[in-house]
């Protein structure tokens, strides 16, 4: 049985990005009962299409319509990908419907996902990303961060918010590991602008073009030092070969939920590590149940550089899983039960859920 649930989570505080003001996340939790097993999916969309095309209606409405019906009696996520193919884009609907039958199996085979997919270092570097702010705010939660053990910080910049707040920050801070995240707010015409970031020794600076300019970036590459992380513009193993292709990127983000899934995070991560792109792995504000596939991921020994997986008391009062990761000088562990190795808290479900159901008997 194939089951959907909507949540809506207030954040604690709103996170301000380039893109735009988000104050809760709407979640769309699958949850797949077989076997005496229960497995978790989570789609990274949002409630409007402001990241992508993709947000939570078109992703419900394809599921229930055509990727429910493409899993096999196996529930084998590989299988389950080349089935998928004959259904163009929607990375991230594909990509909760995978993960799930990846934690699924992993279940079955009662290992946690992060030793059943690959090789795991059982325990992973953590960044935080803080959302624009006053000045005064930035400061203090940069404070926050360094004090809590972070070990890389990444501010969201965006043109007219950036060299003030960097310089600001290194003054404070000096020499903390630092990156910026423009996420596509600057154009080719604002080269200049971006040069002068080069003396505040960033450890990169990520998606400062749009994300179908990979030649943009491949210029930009040439006039800065500071190193060129991308994120947005590497949807598919293609894009990301083309970045490599065109010299267009140093490091990579890669967000399991929004570029299909673990099979497509894995040959990712694979490409990067022999081409010398440094990866770490990202995220797009998921609950506990997200969060637990990245943190699985960023534990494997080819991510050798800190990703956004904070814990989640940071975002949620309350998360709807009934473990929560906690960090610890800078590292968190991914959870030791089989698969992802969360469950829901169904009563607190209840209280946060929009609309839930059947999608499949
Ligand atoms: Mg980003």
């Amino acid at each position: 049985m194939l089951l959907y649930s909507k949540v809506s989570i207030p954040l604690i505080k709103e996170f301000k990005t380039s893109f735009g003001t988000q104050k809760v996340r709407d979640a769309l939790i699958l949850i797949l009962m077989e076997d005496g097993i229960t497995a978790y999916g989570e789609v990274v969309t949002d409630e409007d299409p402001a990241y992508g095309y993709e947000y939570n209606y078109t992703a419900l409405h394809l599921i229930k319509k055509y990727l429910g019906n493409l899993v096999n009696p196996e529930r084998d996520p590989v299988s389950f990908n080349e089935r998928a193919q004959s259904i163009r884009g929607h990375e991230m609907a594909k990509a909760a419907v995978e993960m799930m039958l990846w934690d699924f199996r992993a279940k079955k085979e009662k290992k946690p996902l992060h030793a059943f997919i690959g090789e795991s270092k059982g325990k992973t570097e953590t960044g935080i990303s803080i959302g624009m702010a006053p000045i005064d705010d930035m400061l203090a939660s940069v404070g926050r961060a360094v004090d809590e053990g972070y070990r890389r910080i990444k501010v969201k910049i965006e043109r007219g918010y950036d060299e003030l707040i960097i310089k600001k920050i290194r003054e404070k801070f000096g020499d903390i590991n630092l990156s910026v995240d423009a996420n596509q707010s600057y154009t080719r015409d604002d080269f200049k602008i971006l040069e002068k970031l080069d003396k505040y020794k960033l450890a990169y600076i990520e998606q400062p073009l749009r994300k179908d300019d990979l030649v943009g970036h491949a210029v930009l590459k040439k006039k800065i030092e500071t190193p060129l992380c991308l994120d947005e513009s590497i949807v598919s193993m293609n894009s990301l070969r083309n970045a490599i292709e065109l010299d267009a990127i140093d490091i990579l983000n890669i967000k399991p939920g929004r570029v299909g899934g673990i099979s497509s995070s894995l040959e990712m991560m694979s490409m990067a590590d022999q081409n010398g792109i440094g990866v770490w792995i990202g995220g797009m504000l998921e609950t506990g149940i997200g969060r637990s596939f990245n943190i699985s991921l960023a534990s494997q020994k080819k991510v050798k550089m800190p990703g956004d997986t904070s814990p989640n008391s940071r975002y949620f009062k309350k998360d709807v899983t009934k473990e929560v990761f906690h960090m610890d000088r800078g590292f968190i562990k991914p959870m030791k039960g089989n698969g992802i190795g969360v469950e829901l808290d169904y009563q607190y479900l209840k209280t946060v859920e929009v609309e839930g159901g059947r999608i499949i008997d």
